[in-house]
C-alpha cells in the first residue's frame, strides 16, 4: 500500500485538483483513510465482516490485520488473508476507475479471482504431471528405440540362459 499516490502527494505536482478523498470528498486522502478510515471504505469491511461472520468466520478486522494480514490463523482459515488482499485491490481499482464501491460487486471480484486462480491451478498441475511422465518415459525408455520398444512390448520376457 505504501507505493500507491495519495491525492495529498499527486496535489504537490499538480496532477490533481484537491486533497480531499475521491470517495467522500469530505477528509483529506492518505493510505489509513483511503483503506480504512473512510467511511465508504467502512462500509465495505463491515460487510465484509458481517458476511464473514454469517459463515462462523469471526475475525478482528483493524487498519493493522488489514494492512499486513491476520497473523496466527489456523491453516483452513488462511485464505481470509488472501480475501483481505483481494478487498484491498478492489479497493485499489475502484479508485482508480471512479468506480461505485458495493459489496455485491466485491463477491462477484473475488469469485472470479478464484476461478481464475482455479483454472491456473488446474492447468500448472497438469503440466506437471504431464512433464513428470515424459520424464518418467525417457528416463527408463529413452535409450530404447521404438522397433526394440516395439519387440520389448510385443515379447516381455527375458531370454533364459542356456544352462550346459
Ligand atoms: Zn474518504
Amino acid at each position: 500500500m505504501g507505493i500507491i499516490r495519495t491525492n495529498k502527494e499527486l496535489y504537490k505536482f499538480s496532477l490533481t485538483n484537491s486533497t480531499l478523498c475521491d470517495f467522500c470528498n469530505t477528509r483529506q486522502d492518505s493510505i489509513y483513510h483511503r483503506f480504512w478510515e473512510c467511511e465508504c471504505i467502512q462500509q465495505l469491511w463491515n460487510n465484509l465482516k458481517t458476511f464473514l461472520q454469517e459463515r462462523h468466520i469471526n475475525i478482528e478486522l483493524n487498519f493493522k490485520n488489514v494492512s499486513l494480514g491476520i497473523h496466527g490463523l489456523l491453516r483452513h482459515k488462511l485464505s481470509i488473508n488472501y480475501l483481505i488482499i483481494c478487498t484491498k485491490y478492489y479497493i485499489f481499482k475502484c479508485f482508480c476507475c471512479n468506480h461505485e464501491r458495493r459489496f455485491l460487486h466485491l463477491k462477484t471480484y473475488v469469485i472470479e479471482i478464484i476461478r481464475i486462480e482455479k483454472y491456473i491451478a488446474i492447468k500448472t498441475t497438469f503440466k506437471k504431471m504431464d512433464h513428470f511422465i515424459r520424464h518418467l518415459i525417457n528416463a527408463q525408455w529413452g535409450w530404447i528405440s521404438f522397433p526394440s520398444l516395439f519387440f520389448l512390448l510385443k515379447f516381455p520376457g527375458t531370454p533364459k540362459k542356456q544352462t550346459p
